[in-house]
């Protein structure tokens, strides 16, 4: 025996066969030849009994008569497909039943073999029903393990066809979302869509199908950054997309990978970077790097900038008088009082020391100075924790079309260098 035959033996051998034939002498002769070859074979009457055998054995494979009495053939056929579409069914047909061709097509009968029953045409068309069913069915694990392996990754998918339409989504994803299934999210009228809040630094407007795949998939080389609301918490999460296009199926499968911690870190590693670490203010080379910006800002638009530096008037008194830590304290008291009264564009940073920056952004020097003026008498007018009374000297500069960074600090601190020796608690101009 061959390879190809004892696989053909093999098949057949693990098949069920549901047989139903009325006429005890074909019956006898058939069921003969198959209980030889199948691996179970069961045999019924008529199309009443063949079905309630169909129904408590669930066969692989049902081969019957037409004409039977209770029950035909075709009408156990179509009960059975209404169950069980995938089942085959083979037909064994005389000449004169030809009346049943169009009823068996209707009804979706796979197979017919004519009768007096040649069998070994029946053992091929059993084969052949055989080898389709098997496909099917590694073609449905495969399947299922596919999905498995989709619904088991931490990172979230979704497959979205040609026309951006949603055809898939994981397990993972749509636990997030707070569905259970694809259809139930469609039925909802929800989409992706509606999660996301951000893509690649924007905030997200859905103006079109699946708008949050078209920049990925314009550039699929980058890396894109969702951010997707969390139904649950209310907060959000960072994913980097990334995209596969299977161009044969026409289908793009997206995946996203959490990096919420990551794009923390990052924020976190900026804000230090930024912060003075005594205040919380800014720190001097986020004022640089400000001061930089602004200048080319206010060059290019011809837009006014303003810049304010105090110092605290004796501070080494209230560190030789209270102690080094009663001095740190008056410095972030008098940096969250200054923070509160500032407008939220305006740059204040810690110079050094105790000395600070005020950068004023389309603020004119009247406006500036104005503002200098109501701080000095708002710090004249707190009394501070454990020191009381203090004061401060400012200075106060307009940017100049010729300046640079260095010109216009230097020019802010030679304001204030005057105002401490005017008599300090004041405020002064360049
Ligand atoms: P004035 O500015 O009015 O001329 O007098 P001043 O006493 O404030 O003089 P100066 O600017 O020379 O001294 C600043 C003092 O600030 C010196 C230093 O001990 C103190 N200082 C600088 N940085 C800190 C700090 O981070 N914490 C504390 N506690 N003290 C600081
Ligand atoms: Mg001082
Ligand atoms: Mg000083």
């Amino acid at each position: 025996m061959d390879a190809h035959l004892s696989n053909d033996h093999a098949l057949l051998k693990s098949l069920s066969v549901l047989y139903v034939e009325d006429n005890p002498d074909i019956r006898g002769q058939l069921t003969q030849f198959l209980q030889r070859r199948v691996g179970t074979l069961l045999v019924a009457e008529n199309g009443q009994e063949g079905l309630d055998a169909f129904h408590q054995h669930q066969p692989d494979i049902v081969i019957t008569d037409i004409l039977m009495p209770v029950m035909d053939g075709l009408k156990m056929a179509e009960a059975i497909k209404a169950v069980s579409e995938d089942t085959p069914i083979i037909v064994t047909t005389a000449f004169n039943e030809q009346d049943y061709f169009i009823r068996a097509i209707d009804i979706g009968v796979d197979k017919y073999v004519l009768k007096p029953v040649d069998t070994h045409q029946l053992q091929k068309a059993v084969l052949k029903s055989a080898q389709t069913l098997q496909q099917r069915r590694e073609l449905q694990s495969r399947n299922a393990f596919i999905n498995y392996i989709l619904d088991v990754n931490p990172n979230f998918v979704a497959i979205l066809d040609h026309n951006r339409e949603l055809e898939y989504i994981n397990q993972t994803f749509l636990a997030f979302l707070g569905f259970a299934s694809l259809e139930a999210m469609k039925e909802s009228g929800s989409s992706v869509d509606g999660f996301i809040t951000q893509v690649d630094g924007s905030p997200f407007v859905s103006e079109a199908r699946a708008a949050w795949s078209m920049p990925i998939l314009a550039h699929p080389e980058v890396e894109h950054v969702i951010y997707l609301r969390n139904p649950k918490t209310g907060g959000t999460r960072a994913f980097v997309v990334n995209c596969i296009q299977f161009a044969e199926l026409n289908k793009y499968i997206f995946s996203f990978a959490d990096v919420t911690h990551m794009e923390w870190e990052k924020a976190a590693l900026e804000q230090q970077a930024t912060t003075d670490s005594l205040t919380g203010i800014y720190n001097r080379e986020k004022f640089d790097d400000s001061l930089n910006l602004e200048i080319d800002r206010a060059k290019r638009y011809g837009s006014p900038l303003s810049l304010i530096m105090f110092d605290i008037d004796y501070f080494k008194q209230v560190n030789d008088t209270h102690g080094h830590q009663v001095g740190d304290l008056v410095l972030v008291n008098l940096a969250q009082l200054i923070a509160k009264n500032i407008r939220e564009h305006d740059i204040f940073a810690r110079w050094g020391g105790e000395e600070f920056m005020i950068l004023a952004p389309n603020i004119p020097l009247e406006s500036a100075q104005q503002m200098a003026s109501k701080l000095r008498a708002l710090v004249e007018d707190t009394v501070f924790p454990v020191v009381g009374r203090l004061t401060i000297s400012l200075g106060v500069t307009p940017f100049r079309e010729d300046d640079t960074p260095r010109s216009l600090t230097k020019r802010v601190d030679d304001a204030l260098y005057r105002a401490k020796r005017g008599g300090r608690n004041r405020v002064e101009t360049e």
